[in-house]
């Protein structure tokens, strides 16, 4: 059975495969923090097939901007529209209503091929200490997405640490000690101003003596020159690989979903400037972008590890493709 099918399957209840509680409880998830994505998207296809009576090269040109729209990415609507185009002559189809279905096959399809040998999963030592770094322009939910990681690990029974080197502005390095409160674990800090590596370095330093299991590094991401961004990204991971040769384990770039095709650009930006392992993509509740994770898949090859569902300390999910594409279609397949 092919991907399609299965999400097909998960839409209409008829699925065979047995969920936990928990895994209902993920999925439902899903579904609510991409209700605007989804709602949004719906209404876009419903006015597009309002407006046209026959599928012709019209219909195809409003199709190609509708999904452009929707932020799925410009390669993605050409590479969509295209498949569709083959799809209609060969099955000879006439009314746009029957395009519907065949669109949407058409997105999943192309959205798993292009993750073939992804890995979402965050690379976690089965020993020794994990060291993770996060980077990101400023907003866009880095110490928020440290703060529920680091919950999540203590609450598994993991012991946590994390370190302040954001160390541009005094009030990010009080706000990861708030979350480091909500949280309970330990936060490693300097002077507000001082250097990011020297805090990394101390933070190491005590990670190894209390035989911590994870370290979280919050960063400062200015973009404005990126020189210094590399040169100070650098400077953080030669002094964490002179204690852990083989870490950091994740440097995991946040980008804010709100923010659409901006987020595209950064993520772009910071492939160029540090080898990013993957991308935490926070805000998607709240935002009818969702469809960004469709582009950052088929364009960017970065794998979506961490999603923000809200801003609560349990509002962090790790990425589920398939429940993902389930929270995006959900209700827009149409009977046949
Ligand atoms: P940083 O500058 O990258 O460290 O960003 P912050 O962690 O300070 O977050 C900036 C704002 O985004 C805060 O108001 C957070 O509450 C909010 N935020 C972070 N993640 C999410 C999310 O997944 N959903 C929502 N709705 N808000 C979020
Ligand atoms: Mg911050």
């Amino acid at each position: 059975m092919g991907f399609f099918d299965k999400i097909k399957k998960a839409f209409t209840g008829e699925t065979e495969e047995v969920q936990t509680p928990e895994e209902v409880e993920v999925q439902q998830k899903y579904e609510q923090g991409l209700e605007k994505t989804r709602k949004t998207f719906g209404e876009r296809m419903n006015e597009l097939f309002a407006n046209f009576r026959t599928v012709d090269e019209d219909f195809f040109e409003e199709l190609e901007e509708t999904l452009i729209g929707a932020d799925v990415g410009f390669d993605t609507a050409i590479k969509i529209t295209e498949a569709l185009r083959q799809e209609v002559k060969l099955q000879n189809v006439k009314k746009p209503q029957e395009v519907q279905n065949v669109i949407i096959e058409k997105l999943v399809d192309l959205y798993e091929s292009e993750g073939v040998d992804e890995v979402n999963a965050l690379n976690v030592q089965p020993e020794g200490l994990t060291i993770m770094l996060f980077v990101g322009v400023n907003g866009v939910g880095k110490t928020t997405s440290i703060g529920k990681l680091a919950n999540q690990y203590r609450e598994a029974g993991k012991k946590v640490l994390l370190a302040a080197a954001d160390t541009f502005r005094a009030g990010a390095i009080d706000q990861l000690v708030v979350w480091g409160e909500r949280a309970q674990v330990e936060v490693v800090r300097g002077k507000a101003g001082g250097d990011p590596a020297a805090v990394v370095y101390d933070a190491v330093a005590k990670a190894q003596e209390q035989q911590a299991d994870i370290l979280l590094v919050d960063t400062a991401g200015r973009l404005q020159n990126k020189v210094n961004l590399m040169n100070e990204l650098e400077k953080i991971k030669r002094v964490i690989q002179r204690e852990v040769p083989d870490a950091p384990h994740e440097v995991l770039l946040v980008v804010d979903a709100t923010t659409g095709q901006n987020a595209m650009v950064q993520a772009k930006q910071f492939k160029e400037t540090t080898d990013v392992t993957g991308l935490v993509l926070t805000k998607l509740d709240g935002t009818a972008k969702g469809g960004i994770v469709l582009a950052i898949r088929n364009e960017l090859h970065l794998p979506v590890k961490l999603v923000g569902l809200g801003e609560g300390i349990d509002d962090l999910e790790p990425f589920e493709p398939n429940d993902f594409v389930i929270g995006l279609f959900k209700g827009l397949l149409k009977e046949e």
